[in-house]
């Protein structure tokens, strides 16, 4: 069986088309991972990298003494699978494979992805033979080429890829966590350092302090108008700028007409047709069509692995020999652009443009098959045109331009007009992104006379250099050697996300800024390209076989560790000052409350964060936020018009942002519900204890009574009527929140469940907290999608909390509730029911302290507390009641209970009544009132 390895899942399914040359393909799923054979043949699609290079076991600790930032950079490196199933089917077709050809892409990271693939594939079998097929675009010749002159795995290309891998992970890992550990920053707040992020980064910081600190200049220049035959044409003063006014305006009062052209002199000018795009030349044209550099990348990777496009990371701008440009052509008259190809065809330029850098690996990024806008969808078609549109230009011939320059006199001062037209379009009939803009100047000749319509003297001012687009960056870092073609629009989006950079153009966040420059003070080799030049460098060298992986990691090691030894020596400095200038980008504004502090988002340790005044605690005015496994809270750009307060966001790494908005409006809001609820708060009245920054219940409730008369214009009576409500209010909201808290804690979470949903439905049936939720039917709870068995069981939880609570709200002391529980007594109306005796011997608490809760609970329940009896009134009546004969001493705690205590209670009780009371039976209550009858019968007989 021959094995062909891809480097994606698309392109392995066609290669398999290609390759079948018109035979049955059949696709077979093994743990989610397809494969595609026909013949003999298999294909299998890898996901880029499915190993990992990790840290051994031991470096996760962040924290740890014996692993410091440092320790990494000698860390030893091991390789993790990352997609196992991938990896599994990959393992068992070499064992049953009798060759293996590896398909990835035809680069430093596809060779090195192959590399992967091929020591995957010798720890399963240590002796078929692995070939390597190289190829620019899947296409069927270039697939059909590669596949019929296979060559071997370039070692050298993977481990120069390797190096680059190795000592990306050492760089990146021991200073992110140096400098996040300095800062005392962890989670999701920690700061990233890169060996080619931070030297990007550092190059916008630089641009902004430049622009920061350009001061602008004022000029002056001149301008005036004519007319010929109808047109008017402007021209300028010859002298440009004028760096002074007085000048200026002398040249301006000597500008008189009549205007003598005193010289005319036209020529032509070559336009020469663009060269070939590689990367860079490709990202910087998209831009203008309104791609970011990652999104164009990804659309000509996706044109790539459907055979649209040749491979996009590219560093060639000459066409190689081999590429067969005629044959491309022919099959682009398939294309919607059928009329632009054949244009080219019959004008094509004798040699193909050329651009500066010539490589051997890829061709120039070039069109390689027919599409339609049908098929790729708008986004897509907008970039293949770009690409095949590219691809036309560099084989048509150069445009010409008739050029014209006319110069005039007007009071001794020269002025000049130019004019530009298009005598032979050439590629600009094709190309249409590349404006060519035409000035067609009427015809002057020398000597001639004309008016002055107008002179205009502009006042300017020189401008600061621009922020840097994300293309225009990227050409810089390819100028500077930082990055590579096939990372540099990563670099920059990982800068946005890690809230590095932002905007378009990019400027540097706070965070930015003050990382880059505290490095920079500290240990500049981190934020000059100077380091990853040589890094370059050195691959390059390792591509050659000049060098060694080892050799270069080695070397690597080295530089980290004098930078290390740089930063920790101020280590101390360099974590307070990113602290300290960090902390304004948590503030959000002014204080409304206090008006004089400042508002910040805190973040306290565990998962708690809120808003808080700079002036605690002199003014506690908060805004609490959800906690942190909801989102961090950081402030955004935007400010509220009201409150002239930032607005604050919570980010959570793979989820979409929560915005929050504007805290106070979003405090106000939030509140506004539980406000309405108070009844002697009416809207007017609400709208001015807003005024007066008191936004919740639990801001009135600490107002002062005599304060809030006299603020709000009402009278004390209704002043104090209003606390009153608040407080009442606030209970509501108090039981409400353990009502939500207790839900959440015995309903378990599952897919599809809505606690808010839940909460609502029992809000409709009147449940709103624990109390009325303990004596809610199950019913009910049914209604709101509870389960018939997972209603008992909270229904059971609610009723024993209740229980607790009540006893609580008594005034039951925790620790007798605990006996009472653990003797059984486990509902306030036991107290009523049973005999304080009884609940004294059951719960071994005192029979005083027994009569005491009695006495509470009943009053609570508004029923009768039972009567009191001391022990030496219990006393008594046990011995009086024991003389009746046929008593017994466990006959006297029910009877005592059911407030029997001496032999004229016992006659005077209907036995049937009292059987039921005290569980005695009826015929033994009755034979003892016999007895007890005779007692009192021979007392009468005695007296
Ligand atoms: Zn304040
Ligand atoms: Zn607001």
């Amino acid at each position: 069986m021959h094995v062909i390895v891809a480097e994606k899942n698309i392109s392995a399914r066609r290669i398999a088309q290609i390759l079948a040359s018109g035979k049955r393909v059949t696709e077979k799923k093994e743990g989610g991972v397809s494969t595609y054979s026909f013949g003999d043949t298999v294909t299998i699609g890898l996901r880029g990298h499915v190993v990992e290079v990790d840290f051994e076991p031991g470096y996760q600790n962040w924290r740890s003494e014996l692993y410091t930032p440092r320790s990494l950079i000698d860390a030893k490196m091991i390789k993790v699978p990352t997609e196992k199933r991938i990896v599994y089917l990959l393992q068992k077709l070499a064992k049953q494979a009798d060759r293996i050809t590896i398909a990835t892409d035809f680069d430093t990271e596809g060779e090195l992805i192959g590399k992967e693939a091929y020591d995957l594939i010798r720890a399963a079998s240590r002796n078929v033979p692995v070939d390597r097929a190289r190829f620019s675009a899947i296409t069927q010749q270039e697939i059909q080429n590669a596949f019929a002159k296979t060559t071997a795995l370039d070692f050298a290309l993977a481990a120069a890829g390797e190096a680059r891998q190795t000592v990306d992970l050492m760089w990146g890992a021991s200073l992110t966590r140096f400098i996040s550990l300095a800062a005392r920053r962890g989670g999701q707040n920690i700061l990233s350092v890169g060996r080619v992020q931070t030297p990007t980064l550092s190059m916008i910081v630089d641009r902004e302090k430049e622009i920061e600190s350009f001061v602008p200049e004022t000029y002056w220049q001149l301008s005036l108008l004519t007319e010929k035959a109808g047109q008017e044409v402007e021209a300028r003063h010859t002298n440009g700028r004028f760096k002074e006014k007085p000048a200026a305006q002398q040249v301006y009062d000597r500008t008189k007409a009549p205007l003598l052209v005193t010289d005319v002199t036209t020529g032509t000018k070559q336009d020469r047709a663009p060269s070939p795009f590689d990367t860079t030349g490709f990202i910087v044209a998209a831009a203008r069509l309104g791609f970011t550099a990652a999104n164009a990348m990804r659309i000509a990777e996706d044109l790539y692995m459907n055979g649209f496009i040749s491979y996009p990371r590219t560093d060639n701008t000459v066409y190689p020999p081999s590429l067969d440009i005629t044959g491309i052509l022919k099959t682009l008259q398939n294309s919607p652009f059928r009329k632009d190809v054949e244009w080219v065809i019959a004008h094509r330029r004798g040699v193909p443009t050329r651009g500066k850098k010539s490589s051997t690996d890829h061709p120039p990024i070039h069109p390689a098959g027919p599409a339609s806008r049908d098929v790729l969808g708008d986004d897509a078609f907008r970039i293949y045109e770009l690409v095949l549109r590219r691809f036309l230009a560099t084989l048509a011939p150069d445009a010409q331009w008739k050029t014209e320059k006319v110069v005039f006199d007007a009071g001794g001062e020269g002025y000049t007009a130019t004019g530009g037209q298009l005598l032979e379009p050439g590629w600009h009939v094709v190309y249409p992104f590349s404006e060519a803009k035409e000035v067609i100047l009427p015809p002057f000749e020398t000597g001639e006379k004309l008016p002055v319509k107008n002179v205009t003297l502009d006042e300017k001012e020189t401008q600061p250099p621009a922020r840097y687009t994300q293309s225009r960056l990227i050409q810089r870092m390819e100028e500077l050697g930082l990055g590579t073609k096939s990372t540099r629009h990563e670099v920059i989006a990982k800068l946005v996300s890690r809230k590095y950079v932002e905007g378009t153009p990019l400027r540097p966040t706070v965070v930015g800024r003050v990382v880059t420059e505290s490095l920079e003070q500290h240990a500049d080799t981190i934020t000059k390209p100077d380091m990853t030049q040589t890094l370059e460098a050195h691959m390059q060298q390792i591509k050659g076989s000049e060098r060694t992986r080892e050799d270069v990691v080695k070397e690597s090691r080295g530089m980290l560790h004098a930078a290390f030894d740089q930063l920790e020596a101020h280590e101390r400095a360099i974590g307070d000052d990113i602290l300290s200038r960090t902390a304004e980008e948590l503030n959000l504004g002014t204080c409304p409350v206090c008006g004089t502090g400042t508002l910040a988002i805190k973040h306290l340790r565990g998962s708690t964060q809120f808003i808080g005044c700079s002036r605690y605690p002199d003014c506690t005015f908060n805004i609490g936020l959800p906690v942190t496994q909801w989102g961090w809270a950081v402030r955004t750009d935007e400010v509220c018009d009201r409150h002239r307060l930032s607005f604050v966001r919570l980010v959570r790494k793979g989820a979409r942002p929560w915005d929050i908005g504007c805290p106070l409006c979003h405090h106000i809001s939030s509140n506004r519900e539980s406000l309405s609820e108070i009844p002697s708060l009416t809207p007017p009245l609400q709208g001015k204890l807003e005024a007066l920054h008191i936004y919740t219940a639990s801001d009135l409730v600490k107002s002062e009574p005599g304060w809030l008369a006299t603020a709000l214009d009402i009278s004390s009576a209704d002043a104090v009527r209003l606390k009153q409500d608040a407080e009442a209010e606030m209970l509501l909201l108090k039981k409400r929140s353990e009502c939500r808290k207790f839900l959440r804690n015995h309903l378990t979470p599952r897919k599809g469940r809505s606690y808010a949903a839940i909460q609502k439905a029992l809000k409709g049936a009147g449940v709103t907290d624990i109390s009325s939720l303990a004596h809610a039917d199950a019913a009910v709870l049914r209604t709101a999608g509870i389960s018939e068995q997972e209603a008992a069981q909270v229904l059971g939880e609610a009723r024993s909390v209740h229980t607790l609570q009540t006893f609580k709200e008594i005034g039951i002391p925790p620790a007798s509730i605990r006996k009472y529980h653990a003797a059984g007594i486990s509902s306030p109306g036991d107290f009523c029911t049973i005999h304080p005796l009884i609940l004294s011997k059951k719960s071994g608490i005192s029979l005083g302290t027994v009569y005491r809760h009695a006495d509470l609970v009943c009053g609570y329940l508004k029923r009768p507390a039972p009567k009191k009896m001391t022990k030496l009134q219990l006393e008594k009546s046990r011995k009086e009641l024991m003389a009746i004969p046929g008593m017994t001493e466990e006959m006297i705690l029910p009877l005592l209970q059911a407030g029997v205590a001496d032999i004229l209670g016992l006659l005077a009780a209907d036995p049937k009544i009292l059987s039921g009371q005290t569980g005695l039976q009826h015929e033994k209550i009755s034979r003892l009132q016999v007895s007890a009858k005779k007692i009192k019968d021979n007392e009468i007989i005695r007296i």
